[in-house]
């Protein structure tokens, strides 16, 4: 059993989709299960549709519009007869966001997020099943939320691998080709939830320990796992072999190349997972496994833009002890900041932050009831893994440094 994982880059228009279908052909579908996630940008369009929803915004109406007009381009040019039953299909869906649209009432952000962002997985899948079908692959389309349970944790929900795991044990047939949406689960009351942005790796992952599969394929629009994000960094190399626990810190400092929930699963059962590229798809990519050195063993670099350093420190000269510590993260996790970077003193205390959820001024309006507050807004945060000087030079040059730590194997630098 095998489980591939096609991202939103590898499906963005019709030659995208009919490229999944020559990679399938070419690499072979043999019990395999692919878990999509939605096509191109369509979770950002969606993200804008339930902002607008919320604000009241006139331009709700045109901002869905704009998600149906983008997958009716794809599916005109996949499909030549007009009455298809993927049309139907993709149709009902947007009845019942537009249904839900009109008839919910829950002020909740979180979970109106969830129930919306959803159909962007639920729409890709049908499309690419549908296709597949059309050029005689056969599959299986399974809706993710009667297999993945997860608690109502809204936008970043945790599964319930009992539960997960006992529903795919009793009705997932292995034999034939399945293909599932990434990124969703569903909670006790049935209602969507989301495993957090990127989340459709993660999705694989789940699957594959679950199903005992072999190894995971996750296609990608790079070659694999490079020592440095290309979109920032000229002559980024391709990591050849790396362990899980690698691959686990580049991911958790941010490398976006894999979602950072993805390893602990697999590494559980020693389930290889590759990164190759899907448009050579031939090529060996990136193999991550168990007790594997760094290959080659270069430094990794790793950029995480648009973070928040807050500096505190108390407002008598009070030292910074546990108590208030506590205070620190009780509030961070009640407005979901992820902590990308901690540094204390005695009377201060430094953290580097991914707003992702938008509560910075909430949390800035309680720490500043506490302690004097900094905050610098829209910083970089560098990390390099297996850093040399020259690679720290690299990095700090024509920059400001604000923060600066370093451990045995990385070094992180927060920069404007
Ligand atoms: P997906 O289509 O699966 O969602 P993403 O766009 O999220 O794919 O991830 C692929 C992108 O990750 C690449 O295009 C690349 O810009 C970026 N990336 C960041 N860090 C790395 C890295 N270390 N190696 C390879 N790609 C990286
Ligand atoms: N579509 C979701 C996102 O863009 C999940 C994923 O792509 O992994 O965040
Ligand atoms: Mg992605």
């Amino acid at each position: 059993m095998q489980v591939f994982k096609f991202g939103g880059a590898s499906v963005k228009d019709a030659d995208g989709v009919k490229n999944v279908a020559a990679l399938l052909i070419k690499v072979g579908y043999k019990n395999t299960l692919i878990v999509v996630s939605a096509m191109g940008k369509t979770t950002n369009a969606l993200e804008l549709v339930i902002k607008n929803y919320f604000d009241n915004n006139a331009e709700l109406q045109s901002a869905l519009q704009e998600v149906k007009k983008y997958h009716n381009e794809i599916i005109l040019d996949l499909f030549e007869n007009e009455n298809h039953q993927v049309f139907n299909k993709v149709a009902k869906f947007f009845n019942e966001l537009n249904q839900f649209l009109s008839s919910n009432k829950s002020p909740d952000y979180n979970f109106v997020y969830d129930q919306i962002i959803g159909y962007g997985e639920l729409i890709s899948t049908t499309i690419i099943s549908e296709y597949l079908n059309l050029i005689d692959i056969k599959n299986n389309w399974i809706d993710v939320r009667e297999h993945i349970k997860t608690d109502n944790y809204y936008r970043s929900a945790h599964v319930n691998w009992e539960d997960t795991q006992q529903r795919i044990s009793s009705n997932f047939n292995k034999n034939v080709l399945n293909i599932t949406q990434g990124f969703l689960g569903s909670d006790p009351n049935n209602f969507t939830t989301t495993l957090g942005r990127e989340g459709s790796d993660y999705t694989a992952a789940i699957f594959a320990y679950c199903l005992n599969a072999d190894h995971v394929t996750i296609w990608k629009d790079v070659p694999g796992v490079l020592n440095a994000d290309p979109r920032y960094f000229e002559n980024a190399q391709l990591l050849n072999k790396i362990s899980y626990r690698e691959a686990i810190e580049l991911a958790f400092y941010g490398a976006s190349v894999i979602h950072p929930k993805t390893l602990q699963p697999l590494q559980g059962k020693e389930i290889p997972l590759y990164v190759k590229s899907f448009l050579n798809p031939e090529a060996p990519g990136t193999r991550i496994g168990k007790n594997i050195t760094l290959d080659p063993m270069v430094p990794c670099f790793i950029v995480k833009k648009n973070q928040v350093l807050i500096s505190l420190s108390s407002l008598d000269f009070s030292y910074i002890v546990e108590e208030n510590i506590s205070d620190i993260f009780n509030l961070l996790h009640l407005y979901k900041m992820k902590v990308d970077v901690i540094q204390n003193s005695a009377i201060s205390f430094s953290v580097c932050i991914d707003n992702i959820y938008n509560n910075l001024d909430k949390l800035l309006h309680h720490l500043k009831a506490k302690f004097k507050v900094t905050c610098h807004e829209n910083v970089s945060l560098y990390t390099i893994r297996h850093y040399t000087q020259n690679a720290i030079n690299q990095i700090e040059e024509g920059k400001t440094v604000l923060l600066k730590q370093l451990t045995q194997e990385t070094v992180q630098v927060v920069s404007k």
